[in-house]
């Protein structure tokens, strides 16, 4: 229950122990996942692989047009890992192309529910890292992070670095570096039964 005399910074916190404990309750951590080569490959060249499926176009004020496609087997994948982590998508593109690719990826907001993090919301533009505090509810301990790039997460322990998804009229969805391959769902695993990162336990 909120009161009329609390100051934003204690609603906040009060929102952030709601937030803590509902996690605590459904036993999982938070991930933070990257867009560009990790879920999506977005290009201006149309894409020419056949069947099209799960190729958007994309045109956005004062952009070109663009083509996203989605990582073969990426729904499987978000399925698997949502059963252990709340999904927050975060990247460096601006929150348009973020919503819109959102939207492709989960358009009944399943799985991200809308949580969605874009360089229009960081305070430090160059670390992802850097901005964690600001939107995971349980701070750096319960955040694992899934990206292409380990430099952005300052090669912190709780990522899970994949290999670029980079659409090629040549590629075989079922090479293991272009689906989401199982040993990424097991490091993520880990991550999650790992004692490094500690789920705090209930206060009375
Ligand atoms: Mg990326």
């Amino acid at each position: 229950m909120f009161y009329p005399d609390q100051t934003f910074q204690q609603m906040s916190e009060q929102l952030m122990k709601i937030h803590q404990d509902k996690l605590h309750q459904s036993r999982k951590l938070v991930l933070m996942v990257d867009l560009d080569n990790t879920l999506i490959h977005t290009t201006e060249i149309p894409c020419q692989l056949s069947p099209k499926k799960n190729v958007f176009k994309m045109k956005l004020e004062g952009s070109p047009t663009y083509y996203v496609r989605l990582r073969p087997y990426y729904k499987e994948f978000l399925e698997k890992i949502s059963e252990l982590f709340e999904l927050n998508i975060f990247t460096f593109a601006c929150q348009s192309y973020a919503k819109t690719v959102a939207g492709f990826l989960d358009p009944d907001n399943t799985f991200f529910a809308q949580r969605i993090i874009s360089r229009d919301n960081c305070f430090y533009p160059a670390t992802k890292m850097a901005n964690v505090r600001f939107f995971s509810p349980c701070g750096e301990s319960m955040t694992c992070m899934i990206d292409d790039r380990e430099d952005v997460w300052n090669f912190a322990p709780g990522l899970v670095a994949v290999k670029p998804y980079m659409y090629s009229k040549k590629q075989n969805p079922y090479d293991s570096h272009v689906s989401m391959d199982s040993g990424t769902v097991a490091a993520l695993y880990a991550l999650a039964g790992t004692t490094k990162i500690e789920i705090p336990s209930k206060k009375n």
